[in-house]
């Protein structure tokens, strides 16, 4: 869509506001609303902001950046009514001297999604987003009370998951994405919603619009969406799986051979070999929060070991079977480990950039392992040559420091702002004396 189309449907749409958006580094929304009177010269000149005081922006000598909105992202915020109806736009941050913004998630993607053009190809994803809807109880401190107690793919027409899945369905579509699946997943209260892929900027917009979608229509119902990757101790923990594949210039897809067991070509060996060789770095930027190492455990479908296979679910990398009749276009390889806290920008530049990398080498990737990697004891992974993720935040900062392929997507500023501000986020946790420790020791030691 153009600028004058934009201004177009705003009118028709009876908008009142524009809601300008971009993410900082961690990938949470900011926003600076217009009247939309304003809005001809936002789309002209930009937005004035400063980004002095956002996470990963510029240093206080630097803040005055410009917001340009793309006219491709207009979509109405479809639980505003008029007379405050608003429609947001997604904006890209320029620096004072107009020069596309360093610090900008959005332009480290474009910038990643460019080297692959410039190697002939394009990026596909498809996100598979997981979350838990809990009780809201009306207070500031929220604690984790599932809003029901059913189980993978429970069908209950009567219960308020389902209404609430379905009024999510409904507001994403009004925002132009298109939801392909919605169903309860595995534990108390956790839901899924699967879009249809795209190239992976639309894809990342999506993630972003779809977070907070959720948490917009849960609220209406009294309820509050978390994506949090592991809410609860003894309940499945929240994936956010990313089905990834590359498409040639003319749009067929290049990870397909047909002649292979896993129909998979050579080009998708070598990235599957790329993500499994840079996967321990990462993990700390597609699972990036404390929290995310506590749903990286066995028995919970989540990933641990660094190993691919087609029917296996406790490996990183899954080769879904293709459905016949879409054979070709829908080859792809899944990757397990990112979860719903991740900036999709970063985490899909980085996935990118690491399955490049595997290609620019011609990296193979080890055998298969078609077993539940869970059941292997340490003598047997060791003979496999199966390593683990990191267990924790911190192992996968070391990592992250020591790759210098993502350093080199994320670019000098924003890889170094993004180590301090996570190192900073685990050492605030490591000083934490937890309700475990007082179990534990209090009264023993
Ligand atoms: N919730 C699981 C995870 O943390 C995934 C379940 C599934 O296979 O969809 O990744
Ligand atoms: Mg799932």
């Amino acid at each position: 869509m153009k600028a004058e189309a934009v201004l177009a449907r705003a009118g028709e749409d009876g908008v009142s506001f524009i809601s300008l958006q971009f993410t900082d580094i961690f990938g949470t929304v900011k926003n600076v609303t217009i009247p939309v009177a304003g809005l001809a010269s936002a789309l002209e000149h930009g937005m004035n902001f400063d980004g002095s005081s956002i996470e990963g922006f510029a240093r206080i000598a630097e803040s005055d950046m410009v917001l340009r909105p793309d006219p491709g992202t207009y979509a109405v915020l479809p639980w505003t009514m008029p007379p405050e109806r608003t429609a947001r736009l997604i904006c890209d941050a320029f620096d004072p001297q107009g020069r596309p913004f360093v610090g900008d998630p959005r332009r480290i993607l474009k910038d990643s999604l460019a080297d692959a053009a410039a190697m002939g190809f394009g990026f596909n994803t498809g996100p598979e987003v997981e979350f838990y809807l809990f009780k809201g109880n009306g207070e500031a401190e929220l604690t984790p009370v599932p809003q029901d107690h059913a189980g993978y793919f429970d069908f209950s027409p009567r219960d308020l998951a389902s209404q609430v899945r379905n009024r999510i369905a409904l507001a994403l579509q009004s925002m132009g994405i298109a939801v392909e699946a919605a169903h309860h997943e595995c534990g108390p209260g956790q839901q899924e919603v699967d879009f249809r892929y795209a190239d992976a900027l639309t894809s990342a917009d999506a993630v972003v619009t779809l977070r907070y979608t959720i948490k917009a229509v849960a609220q209406n119902d009294g309820l509050y969406a978390t994506f949090m990757p592991k809410p609860m101790l003894h309940a499945a923990g929240s994936g956010m799986h990313v089905h990834q594949s590359l498409a040639a210039k003319d749009g067929h897809n290049v990870f397909d051979d047909r002649n292979d067991p896993y129909h998979l070509s050579r080009l998708a060996y070598n990235f599957i070999a790329g993500q499994m060789m840079h996967a321990r770095a990462l993990a700390a930027v597609v699972a990036p929060t404390v929290n995310s190492y506590k749903r990286l455990v066995p028995g919970y479908e989540a990933p641990v070991y660094i190993c691919w296979g087609q029917i296996n679910r406790s490996a990183l990398i899954r080769i879904p079977a293709s459905l016949p009749g879409n054979g070709e276009t829908s080859t792809r390889c899944e990757l397990r480990c990112p979860d719903p806290s991740a900036n999709p920008y970063l985490a899909f530049a980085a996935m990118l950039a690491a399955g490049l990398d595997g290609i620019r080498r011609d990296l193979m990737p080890p055998a298969p392992v078609e077993e539940n990697v869970y059941e292997f004891d340490s003598l047997m992974l060791r003979s496999r040559d199966i390593v683990s993720l990191p267990g924790t935040l911190e192992e996968a900062l070391q990592e992250l420091e020591r790759d210098e392929v993502i350093a080199a997507a994320f670019g000098e500023h924003t890889f170094r702002r993004y180590l301090e501000a996570k190192r900073q986020e685990w050492d605030e946790y490591r000083i934490q004396v937890s309700s475990w420790e007082i179990g534990r020791y209090l009264r023993v030691l």
